[in-house]
């Protein structure tokens, strides 16, 4: 059969099928049961350690599986489309495994890849704060140098699962002692540092992982807690972003995929007339948007992946943007047609539609808002002037 270039390869479909199988062994209920009882999913992010895909994205040499992006973000897609949307893989593997893995030295890449890659020793993700939001270029946790360490100062807000993370990847800013100016570096804190404090925000997602604010007291760090260039940081903090994106993407993909997969079931075999209510083109052709909104994401998405691992970071940064702006837009659609569709069932925690409308609708915020998207679409793809 001659080889189409709009498909994923073999091995890529096979990896699909493999971890959508383990992923409906745990499924929905699992995961909102844990949710509900303040559990957590660590027997299923430990099995998928265990089996090579949390780790895909890592080289083999740190123990992980010398995949790209693309492979880390079929996994995040297909265990989102069994019910089991994890946040922290968009986190650890994808965002500081990167950076870590791009930036890091040898001996730092020994300590921290192989616990991100099986599971054992997660990296949460530290950069938003509560008076910079979405212009992180004001934040102002500062990393003052303290003999051959570092001293941290600060607090950031919504960052996921800090109670579930051995380490967390933070963004400070450190004076250059050149200029006296500011500049953003990152550093490695474990979390149980002194003066390392996090408190959870009462959110409204249904989810086993939490958001925290994190305080920074005069937190000591070693002179290697520092990953990558004092002077590169930008660029550095700029090498996650695009997987940060395309993993955002997948997760929110698979959730629509999840949410109309339940509505196509249910339309199928409801009826309150003389034929189930998908006859009528009322629910069905809703339906029948999404599953184009939600494909059209999917390539967008392995388009931005495909660029990004062939290192065009430039032309992936692009895709990855417009990806993840396309697949918060079906993911939202599909959650709202998917509690439509099971009427008033649609907002019973039976069903667990509704439980899916604020993490749909959360991609549309985090990890970069639709507006910053729109706002880097206009200036970058079509030229026109900065707005803020
Ligand atoms: C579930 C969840 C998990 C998260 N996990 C993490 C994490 O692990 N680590 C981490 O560091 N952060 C995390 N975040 C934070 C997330 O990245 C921020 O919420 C996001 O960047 C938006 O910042 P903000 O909430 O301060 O909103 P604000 O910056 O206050 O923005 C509010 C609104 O104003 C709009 N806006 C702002 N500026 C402009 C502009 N110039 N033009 C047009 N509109 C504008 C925004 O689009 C948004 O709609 C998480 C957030 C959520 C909801």
């Amino acid at each position: 059969m001659t080889e189409v270039a709009y498909r994923e390869s073999e091995e890529r479909e096979a990896l699909r099928r493999e971890v959508a199988r383990l992923a409906k062994g745990y499924g929905r209920e699992y995961f909102t049961q844990q949710a509900r009882s303040g559990g957590k999913t660590t027997e299923l992010w430990l099995e998928i350690g265990k089996n090579g895909y949390l780790g895909i994205n890592i080289p083999e040499e740190y123990g992980g599986g010398g995949g790209g992006i693309g492979d880390i973000a079929a996994v995040c897609e297909e265990l989102a489309a069994q019910g089991c949307p994890l946040l922290m893989m968009v986190v650890s593997p994808a965002i500081c495994g990167t950076v870590i893995t791009r930036y890091g030295t040898d001996e730092q890449k020994c300590r921290w890849l192989p616990g991100i890659a099986d599971g054992t020793r997660t990296m949460a993700f530290a950069i938003t704060e509560p008076d910079a939001g979405t212009n992180s270029h004001n934040i102002t946790t500062t990393a003052r140098r303290d003999g051959d360490g570092w001293v941290l100062n600060g607090r950031k807000i919504y960052i996921s699962g800090v109670d579930e993370a051995a380490n967390v990847l933070v963004v400070a800013r450190a004076e250059d002692t050149r200029t006296g100016k500011l500049k953003p570096c990152l550093f490695v804190v474990p979390t149980d540092a002194a003066g390392f404090e996090f408190t959870p925000i009462p959110m409204e997602i249904v989810s086993p992982e939490l958001q925290f604010q994190v305080f920074l007291d005069d937190v000591r760090l070693p002179g290697d807690a520092l990953v990558g260039d004092e002077n590169a940081g930008m660029v550095q903090l700029f090498a996650g972003l695009n997987p940060e994106r395309i993993m955002a993407a997948s997760f929110s993909t698979g959730l629509a995929r999840f949410a109309l997969e339940k509505a196509t079931a249910y339309a199928k075999q409801r009826t309150v007339f003389q034929a189930p209510i998908g006859a009528h083109q009322a629910i069905a052709h809703p339906l029948a948007q999404s599953k184009i909104e939600i494909e059209l994401a999917r390539l967008m998405t392995q388009k931005a992946a495909a660029l990004y691992d062939a290192g065009d970071d430039q032309a992936a940064g692009e895709a990855a943007n417009m990806a993840k702006y396309a697949a918060a837009e079906a993911a939202c659609d599909a959650a709202d047609r998917a509690v439509h569709t099971h009427g008033g069932n649609g907002i019973t925690q039976e069903y667990g539609m509704a439980g899916l409308l604020v993490a749909a609708r959360a991609g549309r915020i985090a990890p970069v808002s639709r507006e910053m998207i729109l706002n880097f679409v206009a200036m970058h793809s079509l030229g026109l002037p900065k707005s803020y």
